[in-house]
Formats: structure tokens, C-alpha cells, sequence
């Protein structure tokens, strides 16, 4: 017997196809609540965010990411006269490129007014093998101690395209459900889109941001990773009144859990 679908020719799978991406993007907005939808430009991104002094806690995956991700952010928190504290997932590839990577980061620190940098020191491009010592470590800095504990997480995307981005969500995550942290996550991104709920116009500090990238001078070296992430910044500002912005998805701890919990079953 031959099977027919009458009508159902090129219209029907343009229209399935289109369902399939539509079924995603409710299951997205489900997750990530309903704020995406109601917004006073339409677009449901707040661009009109205030940095105001937090006890702040950044988590990159490798030393660069701390600043072409929210290195604009962090340049209005430190003249808010937040505490930033750093902490590095990846150790350099060989024993010379990690001293040089190390430097570089400290100076970087010393730029940004960090007031403490860590190395965990796992190995680049396999984060996703250490996962759970990563959440283990990471759960320390999240412990609420006396005048220490975090009020605010950067950290990367549950969904960025960089495996090692991806397993440092992830730890974070799991870090957020054993420590019980429960302040704010700004997942941010690095030379992949999330789906933002927020921007902060950096356009103020955008040199600051251009030179703190520039001190990673061992990776800019022959590649364009400054304009780069400038340039992915003037993108972000496009509808807005600033020249430069970095886009964050801004949630509580329990909402990131849930939202990893749920990129991770996609
Ligand atoms: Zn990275």
C-alpha cells in the first residue's frame, strides 16, 4: 500500500520545520520566564541597567574570558567600588604558555582592580572530564562566609558554543544547588549568542574593556580578539542609545539551575 499525504507538499514542510522551531522557542521562554516578553521595548531586553556596588564573583574558563565576556560590566563595577573576585577554570596548554597566561591575567587584575584572582588549574579544552571537581571547588567560593560570599555570579551560558564554556556553566550550577548560594547569576557571553534579558551600555568604558584584552597579549597575537569583541559589542548596542553594550542573561540561582538543568536535556 502507498502512502499519501494529499496537500502536503513543500508548504507542509516549511510548516513543520517552522513548528519544530517555534515548540523550541516556547519550551526557551518557559524557561527562561515569561520577563522575555514583557519589556518596555518590545524586545524584552531591560537596557537601562545601573551597576551599583555588589561583592562580585566571576567565573571564566579560561584567562581572557573575564573580559571579553562582561569586561565592560566589571569596569562599571569597579568604579561602583565593587569587590571582584576572579576565579580561572583553565591552566595554560604547556608549563611557559601557563606562567605567560598567568601574567598576563594578573595584570589584568591589576587593571581592573580585581581584588583576588585563583587558578584551578584544569586542563584547557577537557573542563567537561572535571566537572564535578570543578562544582566542588567552585561551591567554596559560593560558601556564604563572613563579608566573602558572592552577591552576584558571572559566569558563562549553559548553552555557549565552547565545550569548556559549557562544562563551567554546568560546575556552576551545581556548585549554586550544594553551596546554596542564592544572589544573582549574569551569564554572559564569549564569541557565542545567548538570549539576553539584559544590557549594560559600556560605551563609557569601552577603552578600558579594549585595553584589558590587549593585555591577554599571547592570544591577541595575530587575531583580531579586540576588535573582535568590540565589534560583537557595537552589535549588541544597535537599538540602544549607547555606541557599545554586553548582553547578559540575568537570573536568580534557582532560575540558572533550572535553565541548565534544562539546556543540558535539549
Ligand atoms: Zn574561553
Amino acid at each position: 500500500m502507498k502512502l499519501t499525504f494529499p496537500n502536503r507538499g513543500r508548504e507542509w514542510i516549511r510548516r513543520a520545520r517552522s513548528l519544530g522551531a517555534k515548540r523550541l522557542e516556547q519550551r526557551l521562554r518557559t524557561e527562561t520566564s515569561n520577563e522575555l516578553a514583557s519589556n518596555h521595548n518590545g524586545s524584552g531586553i531591560a537596557t537601562e541597567h545601573v551597576v551599583r556596588k555588589r561583592r562580585v564573583l566571576v567565573v571564566a574558563p579560561h584567562m581572557d574570558d573575564e573580559v571579553i565576556g562582561p569586561g565592560g560590566t566589571l569596569a562599571l563595577h569597579r568604579e561602583a567600588g565593587s569587590d571582584i573576585r576572579v576565579v580561572f577554570c583553565g591552566a595554560g596548554a604547556t608549563p611557559e604558555e601557563d606562567r605567560v597566561r598567568k601574567a598576563e591575567a594578573r595584570a589584568v587584575a591589576q587593571l581592573m582592580n580585581f581584588r583576588h584572582v585563583r587558578f584551578l588549574d584544569y586542563p584547557d579544552g577537557n573542563f567537561s572530564l572535571h566537572e564535578d571537581a570543578l562544582a566542588r571547588e567552585l561551591a567554596r567560593e559560593l560558601a556564604p562566609q563572613a563579608e566573602d560570599d558572592p552577591e552576584i555570579i558571572f559566569c558563562p551560558f549553559p548553552a555557549d558554543h565552547h565545550r569548556d564554556h559549557t562544562a563551567a556553566s554546568v560546575a556552576t550550577a551545581l556548585a549554586i544547588e550544594t553551596s546554596g548560594y542564592s544572589g544573582e547569576v549574569w551569564a554572559y557571553e564569549v564569541w557565542s549568542t545567548l538570549w539576553p534579558n539584559t544590557l549594560v551600555d559600556i560605551s563609557r568604558v569601552s577603552e578600558i574593556k579594549r585595553e584589558a584584552i590587549s593585555l591577554h597579549a599571547s592570544q591577541t597575537a595575530g587575531l583580531h580578539y579586540v576588535d573582535g569583541a568590540l565589534g560583537f559589542n557595537r552589535f549588541r548596542a544597535h537599538g540602544t542609545p549607547g555606541t557599545f553594550a554586553e548582553a547578559f542573561y540575568v537570573c536568580t540561582a534557582e532560575k540558572f539551575c533550572s535553565l541548565a538543568a534544562h539546556m543540558n536535556r535539549i
